[in-house]
């Protein structure tokens, strides 16, 4: 029998993005500008400063990777400089430290969050400083939607006055003491590629705490053109801009996100339940009242001697059977062939967490059918 696939996140349409892009094509801003694209900057901005300490601004941009590329290049860093980064994380929080020129110096996560470690993080700081190059950086990330140790991290941040670039790409409607995640950072990446809990098809976005960081953010990102008639350029310049079509999506998609982030964390409490009394998986929750997680992705750890031998790849394989998406977490930075000769601080935790740790399919348009499936193929697993 053919079975529907169930993936581990898809885009979930609210209803009203249709309208936002009707209005588009009827005023003909079919560009990289307009009234969506100020529009959802400012459902972001008003969204984010409901829930902080301060105000920030958001630059809409063509994707996350862009955005974080963007704040690199604002912050300054160039080629020779080192920034540290969170090794357990998607390639896009890396790869925009190559395209400065700077060398990235990973550090390992730890158990509570599967985040930046600060203990490594200022081991790693005071090495780098020994040896003669204190790092521009810090790219802190909220993975799966679970706030970093904010407090512990930007405490040992401003002890060696280094800037935090908070990617928030996987956090959008977080928050840690009652904050929004993406108001920590000096400045703070956002995406809305077609995973993410809210989507524009492509697209992200730069928080900045400073104006005129948003205003260089857009800048560049739109050719870095100096104010004359003619094209005069005394900036190298990005094509970086998001589209007022895709801006529209996220104008609708604006409109439904707390009721997204309610379905992920209903999803989260479907694993804890599942998952409740089968003993040796651990399902990723909030380690205290401090985290709230928008649960993006629900996340289990498998420990193979405490199921008796049950690995988390038979499972990832049991599953994939049963047309069910899961995936490994993600593969450490300073395991990739790609880094392999960037530096790297810890003790092995993000390690373990690869090797153990499955995404759950998590999306918040996952049916009471679909819910049903994922449940039958795991206890089948576990004889139950
Ligand atoms: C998705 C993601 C990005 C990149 O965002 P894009 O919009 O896909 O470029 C960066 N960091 C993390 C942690 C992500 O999950």
């Amino acid at each position: 029998m053919h079975k529907n696939k169930i993936w581990l996140s898809s885009p979930h349409m609210g209803g009203n993005e249709q309208k936002y892009i009707r209005d588009a094509f009827k005023e003909n801003w079919i560009a990289p500008l307009g009234p969506n694209v100020t529009g959802f900057e400012e459902d972001i901005k008003r969204f984010l400063n409901s829930k902080a300490n301060e105000e920030s601004e958001v630059a809409a941009l063509s994707s996350g990777t862009a955005a974080l590329h963007l704040a690199l290049v604002i912050l300054g860093v160039k080629s020779g400089d080192e920034v540290i980064c969170q090794s357990m994380t998607f390639a896009a929080s890396a790869n925009p430290i190559k395209y400065v020129g700077a060398t990235p110096v990973f550090v390992d996560s730890e158990e509570d969050t599967l985040n930046i470690c600060p203990v490594q993080l200022e081991i790693a700081i005071k090495d780098r400083i020994e040896k003669g190059n204190k790092p521009k950086a810090i790219i802190a990330v909220h993975l799966y939607g679970m706030p970093y140790k904010v407090e512990e991290v930007h405490q040992v941040a401003k002890k060696y006055g280094i800037p935090v670039v908070e990617d928030s790409a996987e956090s959008l409607g977080s928050t840690y003491n009652g904050l929004n995640c993406g108001t920590f950072g000096e400045l703070a990446v956002l995406s809305f590629n077609g995973n993410k809990i809210i989507t524009t098809s492509g697209g992200g976005a730069l928080v900045a705490k400073d104006l005129r960081h948003k205003e260089k953010a857009v800048f560049l990102a739109t050719q870095a053109r100096d104010a004359a008639p003619h094209y005069q350029h005394s900036h190298i310049g990005y094509n970086y801009r998001l589209s007022n079509i895709c801006a529209g999506i996220g104008r609708g998609q604006m409109e439904v996100l707390d009721d997204r982030v309610s379905a992920r964390r209903e999803m989260n409490q479907f694993y804890l339940n599942l998952f409740a009394d089968i003993t040796g998986v651990n399902v990723q929750t909030e380690p205290d009242e401090r985290y709230f997680s928008n649960h993006w992705l629900s996340v289990i750890q498998v420990d193979e001697k405490e199921t008796e031998g049950i690995s988390r790849e038979y499972l990832r394989e049991e599953l994939e059977k049963e047309n069910i998406e899961c995936r490994p977490l993600w593969k450490p930075m300073h395991m990739q062939p790609v880094f392999k000769d960037a530096p790297y601080y810890g003790t092995g935790v993000a390690e373990r967490a690869f090797e153990n740790g499955l995404c759950m399919p998590s999306g918040s348009n996952l049916s009471e059918e679909d819910k049903r499936r994922i449940e039958n193929a795991i206890k089948a697993c576990f004889n139950k």
